[in-house]
């Protein structure tokens, strides 16, 4: 897993800016992979080898100076829960404000590790002009500009430094995250499953603060569920319960293998399940999708079949994704939800032998080259699996920047025609040789 950073700070002082310079080169790689739209408030970002997620908790926000004093509180409050660090953002341009201070008490009530960036220092002449912010009484302060980049260096050192070390605890069976809406039933999926018989169930120690682990051992499945449902209920702060799901589910997403995406039938697969979905997807784990509330529908045999197909609409150019219909109610195909997302870990962790990917992949390769640009021929000589914890293929050719994405899903779709990596994704990258 990899440590969160949310960025916070009032209207207008840079944290887009700042958010879109941290997720800049990594976020590329996503898009040319798969085609994904972006999501504008959360990334990945990584400084000398050390990879984090980030948050623009702004970016839930109306884009205006009069924005409630209460609004930006309860994002402040929130980050604070979710956050490993919070990146406060400071504006030197217009000093030290009202708000700039209210946001600063709010942090310091918490012991969270906090650094105060000002940002707008686009120039030397501007770093008096900073001294002020101290009296926010914060550590760690730097100067910075997020439009031309000088002085991010400097505080992402410190950065790499606070967040926390990779986690050792690595668990000997598969750990399943089950996310969705508020409502979509994920408690009742999980209470289905483990029953009331609280013996098979054991508290797996070292339980991060809020999720909730559960070992599962009964029925020759034995699997660790990562659970995000009921824990609203015991916030006291009322806000947009969407904003909220999503944050809580990065967290569970990013320790997870493979993630159950349940969802209400009767609400459908709307733009809040996608974003969830992707949030899976780009963290590159398993993915299953539980239609929950089955029993709800008066159905007949077209029924399941269109669902799907809205489905597959609504992922593309992500393809092959296990559905699984299901009714947490009357347990429904629950076990069949299990076995699936077993089956999609097991895929992950598979490794496809050099020589017969080559055997598979060379002769494919000799029938639909890479088309020539300007005159150039691609001549990919040979590919591998790479040993990594998802599916990575990389293909060695002479010029691996002529080879574009249309040709890269061509790649990829081969080796999923002839192996089956249903619910798994996989990044294709292509290396000089
Ligand atoms: P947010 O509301 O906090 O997300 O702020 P934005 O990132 O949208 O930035 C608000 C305005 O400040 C935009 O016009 C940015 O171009 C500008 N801005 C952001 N960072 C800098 C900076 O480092 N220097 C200068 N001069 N302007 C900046
Ligand atoms: P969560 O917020 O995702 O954990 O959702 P809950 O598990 O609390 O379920 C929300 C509501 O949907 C509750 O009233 C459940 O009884 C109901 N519910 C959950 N699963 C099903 C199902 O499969 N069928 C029906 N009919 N109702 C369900």
């Amino acid at each position: 897993m990899s440590g969160i950073v949310a960025i916070v700070g009032r209207p207008n002082v840079g944290k887009s800016t700042l958010f879109n310079r941290l997720i800049e080169k990594k976020e590329a790689i996503v898009d040319e992979v798969s085609g994904v739209t972006r999501d504008r408030h959360y990334g990945k970002s990584d400084w000398n080898g050390v990879e984090f997620s980030v948050i623009d908790t702004g970016g839930y926000l109306p884009a205006s100076d009069d924005v409630f004093q209460k609004e930006i509180d309860k994002q402040v409050i929130l980050a604070i829960d979710e956050a490993d660090v919070i990146l406060f953002l400071v504006d030197v341009k217009d000093g030290l404000t009202g708000v700039d201070q209210s946001i600063a008490d709010l942090l310091h009530k918490s012991s969270k590790e906090t650094l105060l960036l000002v940002n707008k220092v686009d120039n030397s002449k501007l770093i008096d002009d900073s001294n002020e912010f101290y009296s926010l009484g914060f550590k760690n302060l730097f100067c910075l500009s997020s439009i031309n980049g000088s002085g991010t260096g400097e505080f992402l050192d410190l950065l790499a430094q606070k967040l926390p070390k990779e986690d050792i605890t690595v668990s000997d069976v598969p750990k399943f995250a089950v996310v969705g809406r508020p409502n979509a039933g994920k408690s009742s999926f999980i209470n289905s499953l483990i029953g009331k018989d609280r013996f098979i169930v054991t508290d797996v120690a070292g339980t991060t603060r809020d999720s909730l682990y559960t070992r599962y051992n009964q029925y020759g499945f034995e699997f660790e569920l990562i659970d995000t449902a009921g824990i609203r209920r015991k916030t006291k702060i009322s806000m947009d319960v969407e904003f909220y799901s999503i944050l809580r589910s990065i967290r569970a997403i990013e320790n997870s293998d493979t993630c159950l995406v349940l969802f209400d039938v009767e609400r459908g697969f709307d733009s809040q399940v996608q974003n969830i979905f992707w949030l899976a997807a780009k963290n590159k784990k398993g993915v299953v999708i539980l239609v929950n509330k089955w029993d709800t529908v008066s159905k007949d045999h077209q029924t399941s079949k269109q669902i799907e197909e809205e489905i597959s609409s609504k992922i593309s150019p992500f393809s092959d994704v296990p559905i699984v219909f299901i009714s947490s109610l009357t347990k429904q195909r629950i076990f069949d939800a299990i076995k699936v997302a077993m089956k999609v870990t097991e895929r992950r962790n598979y490794k496809i032998p050099t020589k017969k990917l080559n055997d598979l992949i060379l002769p494919i390769i000799e029938q639909k080259p890479p088309p020539s640009i300007k005159g150039k021929y691609v001549k990919i000589k040979f590919c591998r699996q790479l040993p990594t914890k998802y599916p990575q293929f990389a293909f060695y050719c002479n010029l691996p920047q002529y080879i574009k994405d249309p040709y890269k899903r061509f790649l990829e779709n081969q080796i999923r025609k002839n192996y089956d990596f249903s619910g798994v994704p996989i990044d294709i990258f292509l290396r000089k040789k």
